[in-house]
């Protein structure tokens, strides 16, 4: 009997007394201890009538018991559907009703709202407290410690992944034991980690980065997890020395650049700091080595695939790209209506092939077919561009090309220019309906903390460097980006917020 993720990624550690998961409050969890608790948590899943294929939605605070929660699905052949904690009822009621849960895990303080979504699916629904308490753990203190895992191979779901909704209503994606493991694999390989590695973990997750990434890379290579309930400032200083990685979104790096204690000192040490779910801006990849004398290693992935490319562990990590295809990922640039390839050097959309690849989206088999053609290769809806000597850079998001009589406009251009230029923190770009052109450029700036942007000064500089087309044609100011939780600039609200004006 073999259940791939569970030989290579729980199996080697049962019975060891090292530690798995060092947690804020200074107590910690060793491998035993976790994976006990993993099998007492598999054990009231199956008391509770769940059974392998059956999906587990879960909407609960990050916590030892929810982590443990996934290795029990893992281990019972059970679908594992993490929700954002950011969710609401009414997005709830969706993503339980479209998975067609058996069991819903939910925080005490939203069980009353949640039971009649629950029942209204035929869903069990318990609950899982920040603190580990709730109607769930009641259940899994009486169950025994051992559970044999369930049988399954390579090609059954081990996990519903829905996507962040940066584009449009979220996608369930279909994630295999074996995108699972062959990604892990490759990561560990790729960033060397080992048994010695200790990794501070301030993602939340309900998401690829900090549930499949970070978790799976140190479970394989045996590894500790410093176990943060989230991204908190002091928590990270203080906890930092005793890591040896860190994996974050850009604005965990943003964050502890802004304060004068993170130096030098406090990251000599470390062996690896990298980052991802979201670009990171050039500036910040070198703002960071200045400060630190680290270079992070960007890499690219998303919900569907896991990760596809990263900058070399050794070699070049070169600022503003996502580097080079993992082992055994192949990526490949095209023409977006034609979908043959493009010679290396120009943008066009991103397709992946590989292990990695989902096996589609839950309940849409139409969108399926459309971004996930026979032959292996997904679309991603990324726009890209491949160098010569092999490095991806992600130019932005298909969805996000401006087209202004005619012309395709990369927002991506048009705000590294604007970034550049004196007071301005960051920017945004997006394209609004126009009357004349179809759409035209609106140009949304934050300004550097304590300075004022010169409108003036901006508006002059771009009429000196970008040609007509691509020149911004109304530009705002605002104190900050609207983001999501994983550090997404959310161009959908700002879309909406400015499409009346050039009406
Ligand atoms: P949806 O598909 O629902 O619109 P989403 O694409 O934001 O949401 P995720 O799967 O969480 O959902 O995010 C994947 C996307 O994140 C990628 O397609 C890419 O656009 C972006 N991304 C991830 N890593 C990077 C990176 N290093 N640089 C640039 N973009 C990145
Ligand atoms: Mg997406």
């Amino acid at each position: 009997m073999t259940n791939p993720l569970h030989d290579a990624l729980f199996a080697p550690h049962e019975g060891s007394d090292k530690v798995f998961l060092h947690l804020p409050d200074g107590a910690s969890l060793s491998y035993a201890e976790f994976l006990g608790l993993a099998d007492r948590t598999a054990n009231a899943l199956v008391a509770l009538g769940v059974a392998p294929g059956d999906r587990v939605a879960v909407h609960v605070e990050k916590s030892p018991q929810a982590l443990a929660l996934y290795v029990a699905c893992i281990k019972a052949g059970v679908v594992f559907l993490p929700l954002n904690t950011a969710y609401t009822a009414r997005e709830l009621e969706y993503f339980v009703g479209d998975s067609g849960a058996a069991l819903f895990v939910c925080d005490p303080s939203e069980a009353e709202a949640m039971g009649p979504i629950a029942a209204s699916v035929g869903a069990r629904l318990k609950t899982l407290g920040p603190d580990g308490a709730g109607s769930l753990s009641d259940m899994v203190a009486g169950q025994s410690d051992h559970f044999a895992p369930v049988s399954r191979d390579l090609n059954d779901l081990a996990a519903l992944l829905y996507t962040s909704g940066t584009t449009g209503r979220s996608k369930g994606a279909m994630l295999t034991q074996g995108n699972l493991l062959s990604n892990a694999q490759a990561l560990v390989e790729c960033w060397r980690f080992t048994a010695d590695d200790v990794l501070l973990h301030a993602l939340p997750i309900f998401h690829a980065h900090g549930l499949f990434v970070a978790t799976n890379v140190t479970l394989l290579a045996g590894g500790t997890l410093i176990f943060l309930p989230k991204f908190e400032l002091e928590a990270v200083l203080r906890l930092l020395p005793q890591a040896t990685t860190m994996m974050g979104v850009p604005t965990f790096y943003t964050r502890l650049l802004d304060d004068p204690r993170f130096d030098r000192d406090l990251t000599a040490h470390m062996r690896l700091f990298v980052s991802g779910s979201a670009p990171l801006l050039a500036e910040t990849h070198k703002a960071f080595e200045a400060r630190t004398g680290h270079r992070i290693l960007e890499r690219y992935g998303m919900t569907e695939t896991s990760m596809n490319t990263s900058n070399p562990y050794e070699g070049d990590r070169r600022a503003g790209t996502v580097g080079l295809p993992l082992p055994g990922v192949e990526v490949r640039v095209c023409d977006p209506e034609t979908r043959t390839e493009l010679p290396r050097g120009e943008i066009g959309m991103l397709h992946v092939r590989g292990p990695n690849v989902f096996k589609g989206y839950w309940q849409m088999p139409e969108k399926t077919r459309e971004e996930l053609q026979e032959d292996g290769w997904f679309i991603t809806g990324d726009l890209a561009r491949i160098d010569t000597d092999g490095y991806v850079t992600i130019v932005g998001r298909g969805k996000d090309l401006i087209i202004s009589g005619g012309y395709n406009i990369y927002p991506k251009e048009i705000e590294m220019f604007l970034d550049d230029q004196p007071g301005v923190k960051e920017s945004a770009v997006i394209g609004a309906p126009h009357p004349d052109f179809g759409e035209s450029v609106v140009a949304v700036l934050v300004p550097e903390a304590g300075e004022t942007i010169d409108l003036a000064a901006i508006e002059a500089a771009v009429r000196a460097n970008l040609a007509g087309f691509k020149r911004p044609r109304h530009v705002v100011v605002m104190d900050a980006l609207p983001r999501n939780t994983m550090g997404k600039v959310q161009k959908v609200d700002l879309r909406q917020r400015f499409a009346g004006v050039f009406q």
